[in-house]
């Protein structure tokens, strides 16, 4: 593929030699040898079109997201190497399961732990594309002890210690293996994000619009504004009048809202609008399949986001606290699109605080 800069930078950064420790090993289980596991694709890889895979890995150890990947005439570009350097390795072992194509691209939508921290276990041969923003964070300690990666991270030992009252409660054999199964995979999580785990940033980044071309298709790698994170950037392939939009829109959720905009998500996502896209493919869950869907989801979430800000931000005038701010807040009206979901965490309402109080990092 080659890469041209239309209005954005175009930087190829230098590539930190990582060490990678502890990745592999973390997430052996007891008693069963590394290579049997390794030997195993755990991404369940569904076909959308002729050319687009959704890759996600259900009920496996680790956190992951959802990943897009494009299989072009001689190549493959992926979305997002998910949250471990065994996740990527997994999602690799995916594509291979359903292509002998090389992939010669990642774009990180984002610089979330569930959808960046496996860069480090790509091969060399791999470019990693992402915004200057997620490059920035992915290098600063806000990837190892900011909000996201707190939210992940900090239920995990509370997680294993009700896993070990489980297993030592449960009679039925059976039940009792799945149950180990479980506290060895969430005890291999722990292991991987505590200490030194690595971290590598995209060695390519963007900060307007690039385009990557695979013969005479055409990837537009964009930022289109502050939304998800400050640094986020979707793949829009015109030919296929698809997007894949990382966490910036879904089907049916509005998602973890900790580093977001909601200020500014519902412009960017009046840009996401003007493309001319009938299938968007999310960081998390199902695409969103026609034009009227998509305009329908759209529409939903800006309004679901005006909504969120506009309550919020005026219980902040108000001096109430955040905690309050947040049972105060309803937003039941949005209940039939986004479930049980409709209600934000605290960390969304003191994002939006942060924001009000000029805190949050804008760029
Ligand atoms: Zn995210």
């Amino acid at each position: 593929m080659n890469v041209k800069a239309d209005n954005g930078r175009v930087r190829l950064g230098v590539l930190a030699a990582m060490i990678v420790c502890g990745g592999t090993a973390a997430w052996v289980v007891p008693g069963q040898p590394a290579s049997a596991q390794g030997a195993a694709v755990r991404h369940r890889m569904t076909k959308i079109t002729d050319t687009i895979y959704r890759a996600d890995a259900p009920g496996t150890p680790g956190i992951n997201s959802t990943s897009w990947v494009f299989v072009n005439d001689t190549d493959v570009l992926v979305t997002d190497s998910e949250g471990s350097p065994a996740s990527a390795r997994s999602l690799l072992d995916g594509v291979k399961s359903v292509t002998d194509k090389p992939v010669t691209y990642l774009v990180d939508t984002h610089f979330h732990i569930d959808h960046a921290y496996g860069n480090a276990a790509l091969p060399a041969s791999v470019q990693v594309i992402g915004s200057d923003f997620t490059r920035k964070m992915l290098l600063s300690p806000e990837a190892r002890q900011g909000v996201t990666f707190r939210n992940f991270t900090d239920p995990m030992p509370g997680r294993i210690a009700g896993l070990k009252t489980q297993v030592a409660a449960e009679a039925d054999a059976v039940k009792k293996a799945t149950l180990q199964q479980q506290l060895a995979a969430a005890e291999a999580s722990l292991a991987v994000y505590t200490g030194n785990f690595p971290l590598q940033a995209p060695g390519l980044t963007v900060s307007g619009t690039m385009s990557v071309w695979s013969g005479s298709k055409e990837f537009r790698i964009m930022w289109i504004g502050r939304a998800h994170t400050a640094g986020d950037l979707i793949v829009y392939v015109p030919s296929e009048k698809a997007a894949a939009t990382g966490d910036i829109l879904f089907k049916a959720t509005v998602g973890w809202q900790g580093d977001a905009f909601p200020n500014d998500q519902p412009a960017t996502l009046d840009a996401l609008k003007k493309l001319d896209v009938e299938l968007v493919l999310p960081g998390h869950g199902d695409h969103i399949q026609g034009r009227p869907a998509v305009e329908t989801a759209i529409t939903t979430m800006q309004n679901y986001l005006r909504e969120e800000w506009r309550q919020v931000s005026t219980a902040k005038q108000q001096g109430v606290s955040p905690d309050d701010a947040l049972k105060r807040l309803d937003l039941t009206a949005f209940s039939a699109a986004y479930g049980q979901g409709v209600t934000p965490s605290l960390a969304a309402v003191r994002r939006i605080y942060d924001i009000v109080d000029g805190k949050a990092i804008t760029q």
